[in-house]
């Protein structure tokens, strides 16, 4: 009988919010009171994008999600041809195939999510919803990124079995592409952080709230150039940034240096599984 052990293993949850590209320097100016919150209840501390990896959206993507770099999974652009997702999936997919896990993943940007540029990165969560912009626009994408947030409230609502889910963001980094880091950036992302508030909002409401351990991660990928643009390795294009809470993360104790695959190592020692050598994670826990 080992039922103590795993009612405590069970209660488990974790959620990973995934902004595009949002500068960390800029972050002190701009009213973002529900990662400030994430920041005070843990940490938020920056990462530097690694010097083989291209500052772009599809390796860090792929790195954060599968906690292996670029030399393993193989997506060195922002096309996903000729990855090696096969053996080393994302944690959605491996918590679904390999551990039994119920979680979820929903987003708007195409090859995250769908069989185009080489894609999809979630290659089989238990659950996956992709909404298409309805026009490759600043305003599409704000409008994506409401839709996306309403999937996850209702996931997150639906599902009392849910161990983990990873949200996409992508308004933020595509007002950069448009309109540069100027006003309409800043103003994205404080609505990124009102969709934060209400998934943490829906975390909180779930009927086994009560019983549940939650650890929250939110994560971007990279920066930009003041004019908007990243690829190079200007200190705001390589420099992005994890915030976390939860159980094993006191308040105010950041991890001396934090990596991208990180995270997806986090995501299993947070909900109680070791991982397995054969996976060859280049993470580990932020407690590591
Ligand atoms: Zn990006």
């Amino acid at each position: 009988m080992d039922t103590a052990q795993d009612t405590s293993r069970n209660t488990a949850r974790v959620l990973v919010v995934g902004i595009d590209g949002v500068r960390l320097d800029l972050l002190p100016e701009l009213a973002t009171p529900h990662l400030d919150g994430i920041a005070r209840a843990g940490f938020l501390a920056p990462v530097e994008v690694d010097s083989v990896t291209p500052t772009m959206s599809g390796p860090c993507w792929t790195t954060i999600v599968t906690g292996v770099g670029v030399a393993k999974h193989g997506v060195w652009a922002n096309r996903f041809d000729g990855n090696r997702l096969d053996v080393f999936p994302d944690f959605t997919t491996r918590l679904a195939a390999e551990c039994g896990r119920r979680t979820f993943a929903v987003g708007g940007w195409a090859p995250l999510f769908l069989a185009q540029q080489g894609g999809p990165l979630f290659v089989a969560p238990a659950r996956l919803a992709y909404i298409a912009p309805r026009e490759d626009t600043p305003e599409g994408w704000e409008e994506v990124d409401e839709k996306v947030t309403a999937e996850a409230e209702h996931l997150l609502g639906v599902d009392d079995d849910l161990h983990a889910g990873f949200v996409y963001l992508g308004a933020v980094d595509e007002t950069a592409h448009f309109l540069g880091c100027g006003p309409e950036y800043r103003r994205s992302i404080e609505a990124a952080d009102r969709r934060l508030g209400r998934l943490l909002t829906a975390v909180r409401q779930r009927p086994g709230h009560a019983t549940e351990d939650w650890t929250v991660i939110v994560v971007t990928d990279h920066g930009h150039r003041d004019e908007g643009g990243h690829g190079g390795r200007s200190p705001q294009e390589r420099t992005a940034w994890i915030a976390a809470c939860g159980p094993g993360l006191p308040a105010g104790t950041a991890p001396s240096a934090l990596h991208h695959a990180d995270v997806a190592a986090h995501v299993y020692t947070a909900l109680g599984i070791t991982p397995d050598p054969h996976w060859t994670l280049d993470g580990t826990a932020f407690t590591a």
